[in-house]
């Protein structure tokens, strides 16, 4: 099944339930707690606190989402990417458990066919009643599995609604890890749909990010998350979200530019590299094309160190000429149909990233040396000074220098590096203006191409939730 028949599948059939398609937020949220929209439930945070009352008490979307805390796992594991689409179905205080489960077996089972006997079903501890409902519509108890907060509670990771969730996972088999269900091995049984049952509210508390349970929502609704990526991969039999005909494209691109193919899922990290190129360039062209700007913090700064994971890993390949020109282009042909939104900006993808990457060429020869000579230099590990010194003297991003620390065989001490770094944030950009004159000639540049697009919100500048 085609990626664009998993999306249709999922809207007829929640159609067919009453619910109204609502379009996806843009990548930058109008919530300001949050850096980048991270799930389908972001826009609708106001109707689950009770503070706006929807048209329609049930809604489905297919909404774009960008995860940072993910980016080591991309090109590791099979299934983590930095952006992907998220399907999901959504309750407004009106229907609650039952039919959430029922529904998400029924399409699971009978419209995406997917055998019931590879499903596993996970419940949050003292779940008695999903885990009821799941045994009523045929799983076996056998292949449900109890597990705790932290996979089975869900939160936005900031204060706001929150619950008891419950997932389903698909077994893809012995060469994907070990038995014994989704509490054991996340590889083999990779998670597709969460469902949450959100029914209660997380506060501020001490302002030290405990975030506690206050009590209740105003009401009990349903937030459901399924991944696109992830249900494309089974469906259609490929092995990693890049295999899918969402990246597929893309991913051939980076093997013709390598000059070499792709050496399958064998741990190697030419294998890891051809991923992350590969998934990064969609991130890279989504983020643009909603109005992301490279910058030194916030959202603008995770742009950045996407471009520049990709360009290094490109460079590990072999490719010597510059790729995100190429590789966004692909993108835009692959995903342009779905996304109008990165036709109607490919210029402006085109500009930003070409000239990230010159910029980036230039930081990357002066780096490299100090690199080089600190993994040369370092017994096991390299000091958090030294990475930060390349942090903020050659604008190398933290995990620039751990990923080529790892394929040296050494680790970096990042306890040392976030020290210095929170030291250097303590003293307020003290050194923010003056250095970096390359970069802030760039900055001016993308404010002039942004003007010429037409770019009304230029985010480059007025976020403070900087990110390492
Ligand atoms: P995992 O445990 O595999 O990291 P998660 O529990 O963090 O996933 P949720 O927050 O429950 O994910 O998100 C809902 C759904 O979105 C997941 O079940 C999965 O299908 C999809 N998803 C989550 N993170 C990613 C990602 N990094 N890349 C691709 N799909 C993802
Ligand atoms: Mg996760
Ligand atoms: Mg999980
Ligand atoms: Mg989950």
């Amino acid at each position: 099944m085609r990626s664009s028949d998993i999306r249709s599948t999922f809207l007829g059939f929640f159609q067919e339930r009453d619910h109204r398609v609502v379009p996806s937020s843009p990548l930058i949220p109008s919530d300001p707690t949050l850096l980048l929209a991270n799930a389908g439930m972001n826009q609708f945070k106001p109707y689950f606190l009770g503070e706006t009352i929807p048209d329609h008490p049930r809604a489905m979307s297919v909404q774009k989402c960008a995860r940072t805390s993910d980016i080591e796992n991309v090109g590791r594991t099979t299934r983590h990417a930095t952006f992907f689409e998220m399907l999901g179905n959504f309750s407004f205080g009106d229907y609650f458990k039952p039919e959430a489960i029922s529904w998400a077996w029924e399409l699971f089972t009978r419209h995406y066919n997917l055998d019931p006997e590879r499903l596993w079903v996970t419940v949050y501890l003292d779940d008695d009643e999903a885990e009821r409902l799941w045994r009523r519509v045929g799983v076996p108890p056998e292949r449900i599995q109890r597990l705790g907060m932290e996979d089975n509670y869900w939160s936005m990771g900031i204060p706001g609604p929150c619950g008891p969730s419950s997932e389903l996972h698909y077994d893809r088999g012995p060469a994907y890890g070990s038995e014994g269900g989704p509490a054991v091995d996340g590889e083999r049984y990779q998670e597709l749909w969460n469902l949450v049952f959100m029914q209660n509210l997380r506060g501020e508390g001490s302002g030290k990010g405990d975030y506690p349970i206050l009590g209740g929502l105003p009401a009990r609704n349903i937030d459901t998350g399924l991944g696109l990526d992830r249900l494309a991969a089974i469906l259609q039999d490929a092995e990693t979200v890049c295999e899918t005909d969402l990246l597929a494209p893309t991913f051939r691109l980076v093997q013709e530019l390598a000059g070499r193919a792709y050496p399958g899922r064998d741990g190697s990290e030419a294998s890891t590299s051809f991923r992350v190129v590969t998934e990064h360039a969609r991130s890279i062209a989504f983020l643009i094309a909603d109005g992301v700007l490279p910058a030194r913090d916030g959202r603008g700064y995770v742009l950045r160190r996407l471009m520049r994971r990709a360009i290094r890993h490109a460079r590990q390949l072999g490719v010597g000429e510059p790729v995100l020109p190429a590789l966004t282009g692909s993108v835009i042909g692959n995903l342009g149909g779905a996304w109008p939104e990165l036709e109607r900006q490919s210029e402006l993808i085109q500009q930003v990233v070409t000239a990230e990457e010159e910029g980036f060429e230039r930081t990357l020869r002066q780096g490299s040396r100090l690199l080089e000579s600190a993994i040369g230099r370092a017994g096991s590990t390299i000091s958090g000074q030294t990475a930060f010194e390349l942090h903020d003297t050659y604008g190398f991003p933290i995990d620039l220098t751990v990923d080529a620390a790892r394929s040296a065989g050494l680790t970096v001490d990042e306890e040392a590096f976030a020290e210095l770094l929170e030291e250097q944030r303590r003293q307020a950009h003290r050194a923010a203006q003056g250095r970096k004159g390359d970069a802030v000639a760039r900055q001016d540049l993308y404010r002039r191409i942004s003007a010429e697009h037409g770019l009304t919100d230029f985010v480059g500048y007025d976020t403070t939730n900087a990110e390492t």
